[in-house]
């Protein structure tokens, strides 16, 4: 038989409704699915075939994913991974392409909505508000086991005072206070926490460095959660002088020609 196919697909970030039409396409031709059944909404797997095989992977270790998935691709079957957010941040998909790759599996990734931005549409914000900052940070801080290079320490990333989105962070509040501080944000920098954004339970906690982790300790959240930092998140009639200046008047582009007005 001819070799199947391997699809990472971005599940989005619960919202099912979030998944895109490319990856609900997929889903609806495969034979195995495998999904993140811990943070991938179960409604999604009703975009699959009647008579599709459907395997939640929170009970199996990485070795079995991938044994079961190299064994249905050389079967000649279609697999969707379904993975939480995008594939592409902390979706451990590295490893698997390099274990398809060895096998001679082909595999393609279907980008999704991260969860870093299903929490700044669900705080109102734009993480890169014109003169405030144009930069967004993705990062954790260390776990148990998982490492974080030490070039990329939360004080170094802090130094920037850009926008920042801390995954996988929220057991580690205090930590993360204490970095944010050590970088050089200001005491009244707003923090927020957002808990399992587009999902019927989704909740969102406000502060600022001060009193942030008395906040979360409250509210109780533990996992699935991602803070967000950092002067965009001011409020919007703090931030109102802020536009930006492709559509200021003085601005000139391909469409539009500014009149006598100094140009960039
Ligand atoms: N690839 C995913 C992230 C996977 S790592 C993405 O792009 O979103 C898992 C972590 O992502 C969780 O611990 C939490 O920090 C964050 N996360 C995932 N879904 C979330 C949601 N709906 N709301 C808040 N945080 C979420």
């Amino acid at each position: 038989v001819p070799v199947g196919h391997v699809y990472f697909i971005g599940a989005g970030p619960g919202a099912p409704d979030l998944l895109t039409l490319r990856g609900r396409d997929i889903l609806a031709r495969a034979d195995l699915v495998i999904y993140a059944d811990s943070l991938v909404h179960p409604a999604l797997c009703e975009f699959a075939r009647p008579g599709a095989e459907i395997i939640g992977s929170s009970a199996l270790t990485l070795e079995e994913i991938v044994h079961r998935t190299i064994a249905a691709a050389a079967a000649g079957r279609t697999v969707a991974r379904l993975q939480s957010g995008d594939p592409a941040i902390y979706g451990a998909i590295h490893e698997q392409m390099v274990r398809l790759d060895a096998a001679g599996i082909p595999w393609t990734i279907v980008p999704g909505v991260s969860s870093a931005f299903a929490a700044a549409a669900l705080l109102g914000v734009e993480l890169t508000v014109p003169e405030v900052t144009q930069t967004v940070i993705l990062s954790r801080v260390s776990g148990r086991a998982s490492p974080v290079p030490p070039l990329e320490e939360l004080r170094g990333l802090a130094a920037h005072q850009a926008s920042l989105v801390l995954f996988l962070s929220v057991t580690h509040m205090s930590r993360v206070v204490a970095g944010l501080r050590e970088g050089g944000y200001p005491e009244d920098t707003p923090v927020a926490v957002v808990y399992r954004a587009t999902w019927e339970d989704e909740q969102v906690v406000w502060g600022t460095l001060q009193d942030i982790v008395a906040a979360v300790r409250a509210a109780k959240f533990i996992k699935q959660a991602l803070i967000l930092v950092g002067p965009a998140l001011k409020d919007r009639q703090t931030l109102a002088g802020h536009r930006s200046r492709l559509y200021s008047p003085s601005h000139s582009h391909l469409f539009r020609q500014a009149g006598d007005m100094p140009q960039d």
